[in-house]
């Protein structure tokens, strides 16, 4: 029988800390009841017994997205099993699998994904259901790796959508709404060893003039500022082939290890030696082993057109002072266009710039107001698992395909079972 817990919690995939809260401690979620089903029948159950359910995955976001008031469904407990297909170079995991259970099993047999985000402590659906990404000019999103979903509806049955089928294009960043991921398929490739290097002293001006030069030449790009001051903070390199230049555009390479934020713990972050490595070591910034970025802060991420990425930074340095006393750090990447209805890079590549802020939601929310009204007028759209005050009209008119999600949902889940306050603002009616 589905066990009733009164809190669970996730850490490396298994369940072992006890929290009602997400992992960053801002939302505590105002679910009635907590559901760790262990089987599909378990998760069926639940999900038929006649109240609005959530899937939760590894709680890393920042937002309500996750939240009901009904049943919050951890998926930490579905079967996990994964199965790598080599003559389709493709990967089967079950819908609870965080990417860091994933890498090592994928590493050992001689695969890869494509790319990962900062961290490896998310799981794949949770990632996927919110567009989540990593960087790189050649890069797309993480859901674009989803070759196939398996996903139960409100009826308990679970429908299979493959790349190619009419709702897949709409159903992979299906942001919870459309039911629960049970399986993924996902698109490997051979492994590969790629080298990390941290350069400072890179010009603004270089930034805004010369962008396209700094991350065409290599496979992933970060540019850290705090907007303060002529030159970027930092510029971290990834690349598959050659080795660290010791110049980078004026920028000159690290002797040390960097952490983005001041004062972190160089620990938990992965090797910037230059060494070559293993993909799964190279492509997050965080190590596995160790908390992530800061842990107690807020996050919130806007992905503006390329073709206009040098107005929105220019606008973003112009509002730099008014975010100092509540900004850690921001983070500039470059993500490929795909076809996913809901991902904030459909339809065209994109710069994403983040933000980590400090743990204040109302300073955090003061800031948010004048970013968006200088960043949505240019096409931008929010991370959808990260915090930002856009309303439905807005975000509406930034997704071409959003009335054909929200038939899709209408479709697939007329009684809302999978809805809660969070969706019912972002997609009323
Ligand atoms: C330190 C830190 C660093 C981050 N770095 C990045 C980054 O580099 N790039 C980036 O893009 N984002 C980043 N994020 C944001 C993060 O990737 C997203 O918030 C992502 O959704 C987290 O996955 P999760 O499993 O924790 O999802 P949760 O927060 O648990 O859930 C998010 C959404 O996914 C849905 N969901 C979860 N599981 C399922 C399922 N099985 N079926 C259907 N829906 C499901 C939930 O209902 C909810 O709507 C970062 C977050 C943190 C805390």
């Amino acid at each position: 029988m589905v066990s009733d817990i009164l809190a669970f919690g996730l850490e490396r995939g298994r369940c072992t800390v006890t929290t009602n809260t997400n992992w960053a401690g801002n939302i505590t979620y105002g679910a009635s009841t907590f559901a760790r089903p262990r089987s599909l029948d378990e998760l069926r159950h639940v999900v038929t017994g006649g109240r609005r359910v959530r899937p939760l995955g590894s709680r890393h976001s920042f937002n309500t997205i996750a939240d009901t008031d009904g049943v919050l469904i951890s998926t930490v407990g579905l079967p996990g099993d994964i199965q790598i297909d080599t003559a389709a170079r493709q990967v089967s995991v079950g819908g609870g699998v965080t990417y860091g259970v994933l890498a090592p099993v994928l590493q050992a047999q001689g695969w890869a994904l494509a790319n990962l985000a900062s961290l490896p402590h998310i799981s794949v659906a949770g990632a996927v259901s919110t567009g989540t990404h990593g960087s790189g000019d050649g890069n797309q999103s993480l859901a674009a790796a989803v070759a196939g979903i398996d996903l139960m509806g409100p009826d308990g049955v679970i429908r299979t959508l493959s790349r190619g089928d009419a709702d897949f294009v709409g159903s992979v960043v299906g942001l919870g709404a459309l039911g629960i991921i049970t399986r993924l398929v996902l698109d490997i490739e051979p492994t590969f060893d790629l080298w990390q290097a941290v350069y400072t002293g890179m010009p603004w001006s270089t930034v805004l003039d010369d962008y396209d030069a700094i991350t065409r030449d290599h496979y992933s790009v970060s540019i850290f500022t705090t907007w303060q001051h002529d030159e970027v903070d930092q510029v971290w390199l990834k690349d598959r082939d050659g080795a660290p230049p010791a110049e980078l555009l004026g920028a000159t390479r690290s002797g040390i290890p960097l952490h983005m934020l001041r004062d972190a713990d160089t620990a938990a972050i992965t090797d910037q030696t230059g060494d070559r490595g293993p993909w799964a070591q190279r492509l997050p910034h965080f190590r596995l082993e160790f908390t992530p970025s800061r842990g107690e802060e807020l996050q919130s991420e806007y992905l503006v057109p390329r073709a206009v990425a040098r107005d929105a930074l220019q606008a973003l340095r112009v509002l730099g002072s008014s975010m100092r006393e509540v900004l850690q750090v921001a983070e500039i990447r470059s993500i490929a266009a795909d076809d996913l209805w809901l991902s904030p890079a459909y339809g065209a590549d994109v710069v994403a710039v983040h933000f980590t802020w400090l743990r204040e939601p109302a300073a955090v929310e003061s800031v948010l107001h004048p970013i968006e009204d200088a960043l949505l007028p240019m096409g931008a759209r929010p991370h959808w698992g990260k915090v930002f005050v856009a309303h439905a009209e807005q975000l509406a008119r930034s997704y071409p395909r959003w009335r054909d999600f929200a038939e899709l949902r209408e479709r697939v889940d007329p009684q809302h079972v999978f809805g809660n306050a969070w969706l019912d603002r972002i997609l009323p009616g």
